[in-house]
């Protein structure tokens, strides 16, 4: 308990303190991973620079790279001063996260003084929402859809939270089936959100959506909501700006690994960091966060899923395989057609506009990712979003955009998973 308090107070400093959120552009300059003077800006493992504990939210390696960075506003002025010696152009987003924080947490608490949903019309789609109600609206659509909607738990977090899968089935065994993961990034709260909507979406839509009914009619949907349960609660509990599993590294102070840097894909390669202490830190070995190994178990277990699509934001982007390597997967041109196709459905609804192509050659090298390691498991779908927005508000997206940005992504989501029943055999 003693020790709770003392994380809580650390954050309650952190936090009460003004953040700013800067937005960079280097016009042409490319940066290079962990080596030259830039080096903390994109990789926070660069343990040589004074700024290596700056959180980075987002960053694009194609032209003109940007990096979004969240500066403590102590070091406001340290940094300011360091862009203005590089003559690096930036200008600032967000002037002061916690005025942002504050609006989100006001808005979840008066929609959780409601009176909690008794069936999942009645859940709240339009605000986010804790754990618990998550958990609670899965074994609602499970208890009311017993014929097309049950749960698995394919193994537990850290902490011993159940990890849980929705499984939507019209029946027959070993049909092909359709992964789809949101909230492996716990910050990323506006997938989890939209993963809740995804889930009443196709139980709303079986049987009177011809496309969604022929899907379902031919392969299994299994979506996991809440992919990094320990992160989510601690998101809601401690930091809202927490990204990581929760596991502790021994040796170190520091909490956590990336879950999407702990697939044995290109592990240990460029594009993750081997310092505990950081955002990208890889882990121990592949697969070491019982987070991501219950999904390879289920992966190999399952052995006949023919898309994967993991869901992050921000940055509305659309992204194939790879991340690690720049050979182009053997797929590429079909993948690219589709991420075409899916991003034009998108924007059909509300003109959102969207980038795609490869990890390495959209957002920037990323070892051990998800994707990477599916597609190599024969999974030819294999897809990453990053959904809405690109840094105006970043992770505080204000809750109401998450139906809009749910709504728009499913148009997506129903192209590549029509897609992939018409070339499933
Ligand atoms: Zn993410």
């Amino acid at each position: 308990m003693k020790g709770l308090l003392v994380l809580t107070a650390l954050f309650v400093a952190v936090f009460a303190a003004q953040n700013t959120h800067i937005g960079k552009h280097f016009n042409g300059l490319i940066c290079v991973w962990e080596t030259g003077p830039l080096c903390w800006f994109v990789d926070l493992t660069c343990h040589s620079s004074p700024m290596s504990q700056l959180d980075v939210w987002m960053e694009t390696t194609d032209l003109p790279t940007s990096v979004d960075i969240r500066v403590p506003f102590t070091s406001l002025q340290t940094v300011k001063a360091f862009l203005e010696t590089e003559d690096i152009e930036y200008f600032i987003m967000i002037k002061d996260l916690q005025v942002m924080l504050d609006e989100e947490k006001e808005q979840m608490l008066s929609s959780a003084r409601a009176t909690a949903p008794r069936t999942s019309d009645d859940y709240d789609y339009s605000n986010y929402h804790t754990i618990a109600d998550i958990y609670a609206f899965q074994d609602m659509l499970v208890a009311e859809n017993p014929n097309l909607v049950s749960k698995i738990v394919i193994g537990q977090s850290y902490q011993g939270r159940p990890l849980n899968v929705l499984k939507f089935s019209t029946g027959g065994t070993n049909k092909p089936g359709i992964w789809l993961d949101t909230g492996i990034h716990s910050r990323e709260w506006v997938t989890q959100a939209s993963g809740t909507w995804f889930a009443k979406k196709i139980v709303t839509d079986y049987g009177r959506d011809a496309a969604l009914t022929a899907i379902l009619d031919k392969m299994d949907i299994f979506l996991e909501i809440v992919t990094n349960p320990d992160g989510y609660y601690y998101t809601h509990t401690s930091n809202r700006m927490w990204r990581k599993t929760r596991k502790p590294n021994p040796g170190s102070s520091c909490i956590g690994t990336d879950p999407n840097r702990n697939w044995d894909a290109g592990f240990g390669g460029p594009g993750a960091s081997d310092s505990p202490c950081s955002e990208t830190y890889r882990g121990p070995k592949a697969h070491s966060e019982s987070e991501v190994k219950s999904i390879v178990d289920f992966v190999k277990s399952h052995g006949n899923l023919q898309a994967f699509v993991s869901i992050h934001s921000y940055s509305q982007m659309l992204l194939y395989p790879y991340g690690y390597t720049r050979t182009p997967c053997k797929d590429e041109s079909e993948l690219h057609n589709l991420a075409r196709k899916a991003i034009t459905d998108l924007a059909s609804l509300y003109g959102t506009s969207y980038r795609y192509g490869s990890i390495i050659n959209t957002i920037y090298q990323a070892s051990g990712g998800t994707i990477d390691w599916t597609y190599n498991q024969g999974i030819k779908y294999s897809y990453t979003f990053e959904l809405r927005d690109t840094g105006r508000y970043g992770f505080i997206l204000p809750a109401n955009q998450i139906l809009p940005t749910a709504k728009e992504t499913w148009l997506a989501l129903m192209a590549i998973m029509e897609h992939t029943k018409d070339n499933t055999n």
